[in-house]
């Protein structure tokens, strides 16, 4: 059994479940939600093809009835969009700025922010895992300038490089005029703010960048580690919990889905070899867990927040 009390997890007791506050070490960590999001078709295809493209059809229905979901009926996917704050003391980290824009249940993170006591001016560094709409889309105002005018952007170089060139044109297939559209929104005007990492480097002291190539081009993982507490954030690696039982199921939106596989297994490895709390962005609220091995598989299990001691 995980010992919970080991990591501080306790919560901020919130009617609508906005924000979960917890340790790392001397860290004050609080993920903030920017809302959720209906996956559904027809714009979208259905969620058993849309998070596991190429998975068998027998081997699925074997692995969503174990998560109580009926292949035949489940038809949306409703994903929630997780963003984190990290207070090292040193600094103040924002982890993805959400999806303001995109739909009517999305754009939260500002006001959730400021329901926790932070606004704009009091985060230094805003760390952009990757470029898709549901993780930049927080970056600017409605006028269209930078929405933390007073931070250092932190993103991939081939991220970065890649958003910003025709490849990302010539390349992309699912949903390419919303993903453009956003990217071009969102990303030139924090131009002269962004910093841009090519190699695992410390991005803040405690918080180091993680290459975890993919999903896209440039999308990136943290560890954060502070007194011997470690958090990994896996951002967009893992979609859903069963892709850590089959790290081979890519997304449809995975751009290189090798890539995406060998992203997760080392990921994986880096969870499970030590006891390290993991944070996954599109996982249920507040996307944390321990990654416990079963046998031969990864399973995922969520920290239990109800029972967590509240604030
Ligand atoms: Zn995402």
């Amino acid at each position: 059994m995980v010992d919970l009390a080991a990591h501080n997890v306790s919560k901020t007791m919130n009617q609508v479940n906005e924000s979960h506050r917890f340790k790392i070490g001397t860290f004050d960590c609080t993920v903030v939600s920017d809302g959720t999001f209906t996956y559904t078709p027809p714009t979208f295809p259905p969620p058993t093809t849309f998070l596991f493209a190429n998975a068998q059809k027998e081997d699925l229905a074997q692995a969503l009835h174990a998560h109580n979901l009926d292949p035949e009926k489940w038809t949306e996917w409703i994903s929630p969009y997780l963003c984190l704050v990290i207070d090292t003391g040193e600094n103040i980290v924002l982890v993805d700025t959400g999806a303001d824009g995109l739909g009517p249940s999305t754009g939260k993170l500002l006001q959730n922010l400021q329901s926790n006591g932070i606004s704009p001016g009091d985060i230094d560094t805003v760390i952009l895992t990757h470029g898709h709409p549901d993780h930049i889309g927080g970056n600017t105002t409605s006028e269209g300038g930078s929405a933390f005018p007073d931070a250092r952007f932190v993103m991939w170089k081939d991220e970065w490089d890649f958003w910003n060139s025709e490849e990302a044109e010539l390349k992309l297939e699912h949903g390419k005029e919303v993903l453009l559209g956003f990217a071009r929104g969102n990303l030139p005007p924090i131009r002269d703010q962004i910093d841009l990492v090519e190699h695992e480097t410390e991005i803040v002291p405690g918080v180091h960048a993680i290459a975890a190539p993919g999903h896209t081009p440039g999308h990136m993982a943290l560890a954060v580690s502070s007194e011997g507490d470690k958090l990994l954030c896996v951002s967009d690696a893992f979609l859903h919990p069963i892709h850590m039982e089959q790290p081979g199921w890519h997304a449809a939106v995975d751009f290189a889905p090798k890539q995406v596989a060998d992203t997760r297994r080392r990921l994986l490895d880096m969870a499970t070899g030590e006891k390290v709390l993991v944070f996954a962005f599109h996982f249920a609220f507040p996307g944390l867990g321990f990654v416990t091995w079963n046998g031969k598989v990864c399973r995922w299990q969520p920290i239990d927040a109800g029972k967590t001691r509240c604030k």
